[in-house]
């Protein structure tokens, strides 16, 4: 037994499944986790000090590469003055001013502390603010697992094949309508029936927990004019996508501007950060200036703000969106024309540095359907084989990849000399 294997022994006795969250069990893929004990740049090394080549980036956070020198000392710095004030600090404005800022569909923010955080507050404030019940989701898209949401959702909850998870009263789920994504069609329809019935539509701008899936031509356009039509708000959920697929987030990328915006992932630089912000108006409602209720203890944390404030520095650096998305597309490109010379049904995507691998003879995937139709057995091969060889992907093939700043062009390349001779074997 390897130490991986050893630890995921122990951890099993006192962990559910062995892990605090459930991709990273490998249930869908099989086989034993890594167990993770450092990382540096694009690459990530186990217990056993197995290197890998990272593509997950602690599932999207780290856009700058893992252990960031900056990022680092800012938390060092911050933490010799107190872990936790409980009180306000000038962190949070500096944050909430670059936030605002870079995203200019943000009027104010408030800080949270995970993606699940954010999401659930920003539709309770959806209602609050429209003082309707009801809410639109799509099918396929994750939103982090507050009752509402863990309905048709994505990521764990689609590996492990639990669409809507026990403990969730019917009576909570009955008002989450799920739609099909990139189907705009189907939306209007739904609002010609319920549309003054609903309060908000949330939708990742582009989806990342059924693999990756931009959004079609005219999708996000259609669902602004629907939500002005009738009054409903549009939230995008940019746990992901900010500061990710564009430094204006995919917003920017798609120039479409939603009324709220859950954000989490690189605004936090590595610690557990999530927000919520949008319009004066709907923002207003929030307490303590309005009566929709939210708060937080650990909210807006000094160093969880310093070590964002350090990953927000330096993603404004000039030209990084650029580079990363050449990357990215260097992996994208390469992969395809491995898969192709092997003779293997297989098609990618891609919005900037964030990016997918289908196992399937569909050529642009689309929707929920298609993803979930991928050759899944083949994948998890494709997977044990890349990871044997030191390249660690997202252990599901529901799940998108990222390219930091730090994986270079011979980092890129390496990993495609490893996909070629697993691909070979397939
Ligand atoms: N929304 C999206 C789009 C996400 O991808 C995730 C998590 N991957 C969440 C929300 C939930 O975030 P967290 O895991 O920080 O609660």
């Amino acid at each position: 037994m390897n130490k991986s294997q050893q630890l995921f022994e122990l951890a099993k006795k006192r962990i559910p499944g062995g892990v605090n969250s459930p991709v990273r069990a490998f249930k869908a893929v099989g086989g034993t986790p890594p167990f993770m004990s450092k990382a540096d740049g694009a690459y990530i090394y186990d217990s056993d000090d197995k290197q890998y080549i990272d593509y997950v980036q602690s599932w999207g956070p780290m856009v700058l590469g893992h252990n960031n020198n900056a990022i680092r000392q800012a938390v060092i710095d911050a933490a010799q003055n107190g872990l936790s004030f409980g009180a306000p600090t000038e962190a949070e404005i500096t944050m909430a001013e670059t936030v605002c800022t870079l995203v200019p569909s943000m009027d104010m923010v408030r800080m949270v502390n995970s993606g699940t955080e954010a999401t659930m507050s920003a539709i309770r404030l959806a209602r609050g603010y429209t003082q309707r019940d009801k809410i639109v989701k799509f099918e396929g898209c994750y939103h982090g697992h507050a009752d509402a949401l863990l309905v048709k959702a994505g990521s764990g909850a689609l590996t492990l094949g639990v669409p809507s998870s026990p403990g969730i009263p019917a009576d909570f789920a009955q008002h989450t309508i799920t739609l099909e994504y990139n189907n705009i069609e189907q939306v209007r329809q739904t609002f010609a029936e319920l549309g003054e019935q609903i309060a908000c539509i949330i939708v990742e701008p582009v989806a990342g927990n059924m693999n990756c899936i931009p959004p079609v031509e005219g999708f996000l356009q259609g669902l602004r004019e629907v939500c002005d039509q009738y009054g409903t708000v549009l939230i995008f959920d940019e746990v992901m996508t900010g500061f990710r697929v564009a430094l204006g987030g995919a917003q920017g990328f798609y120039n479409i501007t939603p009324d709220l915006t859950c954000l989490g992932k690189v605004i936090g630089g590595g610690m557990p950060v999530g927000a919520f912000g949008g319009k004066n108006d709907i923002m207003q409602q929030l307490a303590p200036l309005g009566p929709v209720y939210q708060a937080g203890t650990l909210s807006g944390n000094p160093i969880a703000m310093a070590a964002g404030l350090a990953a927000m520095q330096q993603i404004q650096a000039a030209g990084l969106y650029d580079e990363l998305s050449k990357r990215a597309q260097q992996l994208t490109d390469g992969m395809q024309q491995i898969a192709d010379k092997h003779g293997i049904d297989f098609t990618t995507n891609r919005a900037g540095s964030m990016f997918g691998f289908f196992f399937t003879d569909v050529k642009k995937v689309v929707n929920y359907q298609q993803a979930i139709n991928c050759n899944t057995d083949l994948f998890n091969r494709f997977y044990h084989g890349m990871l044997d060889n030191g390249v660690y992907l997202a252990p599901a093939s529901y799940e998108a990849g990222f390219i930091s700043a730090s994986h270079n062009s011979s980092v890129i390349e390496k990993t495609l000399e490893i996909a070629d001779k697993v691909m070979a074997d397939l």
